[in-house]
């Protein structure tokens, strides 16, 4: 099948143009033949991935999904184009259908999103994650169970879809803060939420959700990867973490340049030298903060890397 050739991205005449601008982003429809992909590497305990979009808005300095951008000049301009995938319902609907065909009594194992934020700005608009989860929860209607469902973002709109969450009997949110500073945070991650906002959309959830009314969600906060937290900030840090049921950290995924394998992006590494008091003896300030964790969070589960990311 010949390459896509996205406007802006290319040489020569694109085959997909832009079809708005949003924030910074530039946005492209594609239709797609799955959804659902076998889950594999530090996720392999779910049956599925499932990504409505390809590439992030919140272009994060660090981000490993970047190496699955469609060509390279979309890796080195990652944060600022969106691919949604215009069939996504259909599709999906499909393919759980398949899978209860075979599987009457278990519901699939998914984790959204491995290679984008599920509530990058574009869907406060586009609305299609909130589409998929009511994908999920319509199987009930034909007697199906609902997906077992774990959600990764970093963005307080996903409280927009309360409503739907609580009808997953069984839903882990994973919200990433990886740091508790906003220093920090400003030069890792300059385009994403505050660490407040972050905090403020676990309350909500957890308010908002009656245990009488619909089933509550289990929490983790994945610390992944760890990134410095200034010690002004470290004691509040820790002490708000103990709003989750889980914590996870992991390293930075190791650099490399090959497209389609999982590596941290060099903008993340013309940042440390900011933080060298932290990155000059990465391994034991690693271990340090684990140790305050593991002492200060005594009812939180403290997890690392694969083990962490389990819905269980
Ligand atoms: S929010 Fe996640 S997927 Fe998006 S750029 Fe940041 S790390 Fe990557």
């Amino acid at each position: 099948m010949a390459k896509i050739r996205y406007e802006g991205y290319c040489e020569g005449e694109p085959t997909r143009l832009v079809r708005e601008k949003f924030g910074n982003a530039n946005v492209y429809g594609q239709q797609t033949k799955s959804l659902l992909t076998k889950a594999t590497g530090f996720i392999a305990a779910y049956d599925f991935t499932l990504n409505p979009y390809r590439g992030c808005q919140y272009g994060c300095s660090y981000c490993y999904a970047a190496a699955f951008s469609p060509n390279d000049k979309m890796r080195q301009d990652w944060g600022n184009w969106v691919i949604f995938k215009e069939n996504a319902e259909e599709v999906l609907s499909k393919e759980l259908y398949k899978w209860y065909a075979k599987n009457p009594q278990t519901p699939p194992r998914i984790y959204m999103s491995s290679v984008t934020d599920p509530y990058q700005p574009f869907e406060s608009r586009y609305g299609l994650t909130r589409r998929l989860l009511e994908v999920m929860l319509e199987v009930r209607d034909n007697g199906y169970p609902t997906p077992t469902l774990v959600i990764q973002t970093r963005s307080p709109i996903i409280t927009r879809d309360i409503d739907y969450l609580q009808r997953f009997q069984r839903l882990r949110i994973n919200m990433s803060i990886p740091t508790g500073s906003e220093l920090v945070r400003k030069d890792f991650e300059p385009r994403s939420p505050s660490i407040k906002a972050r905090f403020n959309a676990i309350s909500i959830i957890q308010q908002k959700i009656d245990a009488f009314k619909g089933f509550v969600p289990k929490i983790s906060i994945t610390i992944t990867p760890l990134l410095p937290t200034l010690l002004t900030d470290e004691t509040s840090f820790i002490d708000k973490l103990a709003i989750a049921d889980r914590i996870v950290i992991q390293d930075f995924h190791p650099s490399h340049n090959r497209s389609l394998i999982a590596s941290t992006r060099p903008e993340a590494n013309t940042v440390k030298p900011k933080y060298a008091w932290w990155y000059a003896s990465e391994e034991s300030s690693y271990i340090k903060f684990k140790e305050k964790l593991v002492s200060r969070l005594t009812h939180v589960e403290i997890k690392e890397g694969k083990e962490g990311f389990g819905y269980e």
